[in-house]
């Protein structure tokens, strides 16, 4: 298979690969140019653009510790914790290009989850899932593949384990064994990217018993296998793509990932793209691997998404005179400061890592689940100041078709305008890239986004040492055991 190097080549690998995509009602033939999808297309795009700018260089891309090669970082496995500082840098870099999710972490962290992991399967049963393992990186690698990680399942009733669902495929499985392969069933949900992937790693979606054997699966699968079909959610406005660029607010490049619901209807995967298959002991380990290597880049993306809002509502407010006020220079303040804060949390996981079995560094994870619980709230409240220094025009501004009006357009230019010398269109589309920014599906996205804030509440009771904490406590009030 050729290498994906440019925007082209990897517009070109979407356009021939004939995955099934629908959206809308309807089957998507070319995912590149329908309007719904063509924004997630050009963020995603950008992992491939940035990596041939040579000032990137050095984020964008790495040299592989299996070939020697030079590949994408978004396939590398992390070597070091400068490879994970690196990691948070290069989210907020392209983050300040796109103002939105270029999606292609969730299959990087899948790699790096998976490369931990099964090492460790390995030397605990003699299975070489590693091995395979390590042949299917390096095709990544080589191709330079965009891989989407599927780890949420639709889960069904959640009071029930998954053998116990009425139907099973609410939670993805081994529905067959043969000798040349396995046949799978069931869905991943929430799949950011995944209309315009090239493969999906399927992980278990969370901790499993040794009745569920069947679902403690890890394997990896072309997206236009026989048996896959996709199902692309709604966003917020998403019709104005197609109606009115300007209306659309970020119309280049969208404002989150694009996610589509993966069934997987009888899918056969050879052995040699097995990873996992019944290890139930190990399912917990690369879900917790997987959540807090995601976990870790919210400050990275998000700070870097943030980073744009600031700068669309300091524009915002030049454009209509408020920029001087200092309530507006206070709220701006408070803005850096939360996103700052983001991104510090980020770059002390990633500075905190460690290394291990398997010679990859992870990052702290206690650290890497509170940098993804302050998304959950400072992204709202970074949301919430915007709107408040935006105003509330943002709420009740006429479409771009009545700007273009012949006869009512005179009015909207007049009495939207700010001040003198602003286009009353310039600010619009500001206005409408804030909309955009603040909307709906956007912040949804970050309070669910690598896990919802009651996974990472859990891990704090796993991870935060409160026996220590009792112990000091205890010694300075004098208590005795
Ligand atoms: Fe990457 Fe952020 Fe999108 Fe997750 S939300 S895929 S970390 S850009
Ligand atoms: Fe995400």
């Amino acid at each position: 298979m050729e290498r994906i190097v440019t925007k082209d080549d990897y517009l070109k690998s979407l356009r021939e690969q004939g995955h099934l995509v629908y959206f809308n009602g309807e089957r998507v033939e070319d995912v590149t140019s329908h309007p719904a999808f063509r924004p997630h297309v050009n963020a995603a795009a950008k992992t491939y653009e940035m990596a041939l700018m040579p000032e990137y260089e050095d984020l964008a891309t790495a040299i592989s510790h299996l070939t020697g090669e030079r590949i994408s970082r978004f396939t590398h496995i992390h070597q070091s914790v400068e490879d994970l500082i690196k990691k948070v840098q290069l989210l907020r870099a392209i983050a300040h290009e796109t103002g939105s999710c270029f999606q292609r972490c969730v299959g990087w962290d899948a790699l790096n989850a998976t490369f931990m992991t099964t090492y460790e399967i390995d030397q605990k049963h003699g299975t070489d899932y590693h091995t395979r393992f390590l042949e299917y990186l390096k095709y990544i690698q080589s191709t330079n593949r965009m891989v989407v990680g599927g780890m949420t399942d639709t889960k069904g009733d959640r009071s029930l384990p998954p053998h116990q669902q009425k139907d099973r495929d609410v939670f993805t499985h081994v529905a067959e064994r043969r000798d040349d392969g396995i046949i799978i069933r069931g869905n991943k949900a929430h799949q950011t990217g995944g209309a315009n992937s090239h493969e999906i790693l399927i992980m278990p979606t969370q901790f499993m018993r040794e009745e569920d054997a069947d679902f403690a699966l890890t394997c990896a699968i072309p997206l236009n296998s026989p048996g896959v079909v996709q199902i692309f959610g709604r966003q917020t406005n998403d019709d104005r793509r197609i109606h009115s660029p300007l209306d659309a607010g970020n119309a280049e490049y969208g404002l989150v990932g694009g996610e589509t619901l993966i069934v997987f209807e009888d899918v056969f995967v050879p052995w040699e793209r097995v990873f996992m298959c019944g290890e139930t002991e190990f399912s917990g380990l690369l879900v917790e691997r997987f959540a807090t290597l995601h976990r870790q880049n919210y400050g990275g993306c998000k700070g870097g998404v943030s980073d744009v809002l600031v700068g669309a509502c300091a524009l915002a407010s030049e454009m209509q005179g408020s920029a001087k006020a200092s309530h507006v220079k206070e709220k701006m303040a408070e803005m850096m400061h939360l996103t700052e804060t983001l991104y510090a949390g980020s770059v002390s996981c990633s500075a905190m890592g460690q290394k291990t079995a398997s010679g990859a560094f992870y990052p702290d994870p206690l650290l890497a689940n509170c940098t993804k619980h302050n998304v959950t709230r400072h992204v709202y409240e970074i949301a919430r100041l915007a709107h408040d220094v935006a105003g509330g025009i943002l709420a009740t501004m006429p479409s771009e078709a009545d700007l273009r009006h012949p006869e009512i357009g005179k009015y909207v230019e007049k009495y939207l305008s700010g001040v003198h010398g602003v286009t009353t269109e310039n600010r619009m589309r500001v206005l409408r890239l804030i909309e955009n920014m603040t909307g709906g599906t956007a912040l949804v996205e970050s309070m669910h986004g690598a896990g919802s804030p009651q996974t990472q509440k859990v891990m704090y009771g796993r991870l935060a040492k409160m026996d220590m904490k009792k112990k000091w406590a205890a010694k300075l009030a004098q208590v005795e055991e």
